[in-house]
Order: structure tokens, then sequence, then C-alpha cells
């Protein structure tokens, strides 16, 4: 199709908008149509997808969606974008029909009127990784997706244990899905040009691996786990697990001189368990 945005309808539609991006709302828009593509191609888009996209913009990644999906819902702030992009989609000979657009924040979107089977998405970058933890949370009909997002990000989210980049988002993120780097994104695909780099991580889910209290209670102690991620474990979960932390810890199979970085997920829960099965002394 030839049908997609490039450069020059990017900034017609800014201009026609008088449209100034905001870096308050991460507002760099794809004008390059073969990047959108490739994105949608990296996360298996077919004709039985509905597609959910975090922050459509212009448009650029929500024709290339159209292209191939069933359906397409596109949640943005932005009033005056959420209007234009039903237009753009019937201008550039797209089913308007197939697109559903939320005006809203998605960091509080937490129902939507049919259920999205997979997310792509060039996430505004401040907000990136609660965006995506509260997708994978609330829409677990998601089985896979791609995003966008810093790179710095990107290689936090896909790093494996004991790696400097590891961290909490990672674990979070690895509650649900597994997740890898899926490539680089020049800067010149992108206006205005950010002055950071871009790249794509990929993301499947996988079975659920606790009830909600557990997930609760596991993230409670990677949060503190990671606060202090210099310290061993028996010392960084003192105030969570209480006076007996580190018979705790070996309850849970846990070595208690190691630091937090060094652990899965799955590791996490068992000692989120102990503090849902009231094991801990607080
Ligand atoms: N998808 C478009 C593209 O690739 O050209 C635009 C991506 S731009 C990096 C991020 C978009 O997210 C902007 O359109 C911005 O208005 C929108 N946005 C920012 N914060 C948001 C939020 N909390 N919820 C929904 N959309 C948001």
């Amino acid at each position: 199709m030839t049908n997609l945005l490039g450069a020059v309808e990017i900034r017609s539609l800014a201009q026609a908008l008088n449209l100034k991006p905001t870096k308050k709302l991460g507002q760099n828009f794809v004008v390059d149509a073969n990047t959108c593509r490739k994105i949608v191609k990296l996360a298996e888009v077919n004709s039985s997808d509905v597609a959910l996209e975090i922050g459509p913009g212009l448009g650029s990644l929500t024709l290339a969606l159209l292209d191939e999906a069933k359906q397409v819902i596109a949640i943005e702030i932005d009033d005056r974008l959420a209007n234009q992009l039903p237009v753009t989609t019937k201008d550039r000979g797209f089913n308007s029909d197939n697109l559903i657009v939320i005006n809203q924040d998605a960091m509080v979107v937490t129902e939507l009127p049919i259920e999205p089977t997979v997310l792509v998405a060039n996430l505004p970058y401040n907000v990136s990784v609660p965006v995506l933890l509260n997708v994978l949370e609330n829409f677990p009909s998601i089985t896979r997706g791609v995003v966008m997002v810093q790179s710095e990000v990107a290689d936090r989210l896909a790093a494996s244990a004991n790696n400097k980049d590891y961290g909490s988002p990672t674990v979070k993120a690895n509650w649900w899905a597994t997740l890898k780097l899926a490539g680089t994104v020049s800067r010149s695909v992108f206006w205005p040009v950010p002055n950071v780099d871009s790249s794509l991580v990929r993301f499947d889910r996988h079975k659920p691996l606790g009830s909600q209290t557990e997930k609760e209670a596991t993230f409670l102690v990677i949060d503190q786990a990671f606060a202090k991620r210099r310290k061993m474990l028996r010392s960084a979960l003192s105030q969570l697990l209480g006076s007996n932390a580190e018979q705790t810890l070996i309850s849970a199979g846990i070595d208690p001189t190691v630091r937090g970085e060094v652990l899965t997920v799955e590791e996490f829960l068992q000692i989120g368990m102990q503090l849902v099965n009231g094991n801990s002394t607080k």
C-alpha cells in the first residue's frame, strides 16, 4: 500500500492542526512508512487481530496497523490528535469503521470496548514503563506486542538477571511476559528529531505466575529489593520481612546474602509467597 504517511503528509497534517509537538507528551512522530511496516511485521499482526495502539499521534503507525489488523483501538491523550485520527483514516482510503479512538490518558484506562490481542505502539517516552505495565496487567487478552521506547529503557526491559540494566521494570514486566530487543530505530525517522536513541522491544505473554494477591506481595518485595540494590537481601528486605528476614528468605529457598539483582521473577515470587502466607514476622 502506498497510502501510509510520510514526512510531507505528517508536516502538512501538523500545519493544518497548528500543532506544535510537545516534549511533555513525548510527541515525536514517525515520518517513515517503512519503519511502521517493519514494526507491524515484527508484532506478526494478522487479519484476526485487534491491535491496541497507545499514542497514535498523527496516525503513522495506525494506518500501517489498519492495513493488517481486523480492528485497531487507539488511545490518545491529546484531543486534537484524537479528533483528527478518524478523519485522516478516511482521507487516506482506510475504513474508519475498523478504528476505535479513545481520547484518554492510557495510564488510567483499565477497560476497553473490545478485547485487544496485540499491543503495537511508539510509546510516549516519559511514561513508557508504567503504560506498558498497565497494559500487561489490565488486558490479559493481549498475547504479544512490539513497543518502541528510548533505547536505555529497552535495554532495561530486556535485561537478564545479574546485569547492570536489570531492575524493577524488568522484573515487573517479566511477571507477565518474556521480553527481548527487536532492533534499533534511527533518529532520522522522527519529526521532530528526538535527542535520544530509540529501540524496539518484542514481548510474548507467558502463563500467569501467581494470583493477584501474590503479585502485589511480590511487587512490594521487588520495590524494596531494588530501592536498596547494593545491599544483601536480608538487609534490603528487613523492613518488609521483619526481624526474621534471614529465616524467611531461607524458607523461600533464597540465599539471604545475595542482592536482588541476581533473582528472577520466579524467585521474587517465592519471597512474595512467604509474605502472603504470613511467614514473615511483620
Ligand atoms: N504513534 C505516533 C507515531 O509513531 O508517529 C506518535 C508517537 S509519539 C512518540 C507519542 C504519542 O503519545 C503522542 O501522540 C502523544 O500525544 C501521546 N501520549 C502522550 N502521553 C499519553 C498518555 N498518557 N496516554 C495516551 N497518549 C499519550
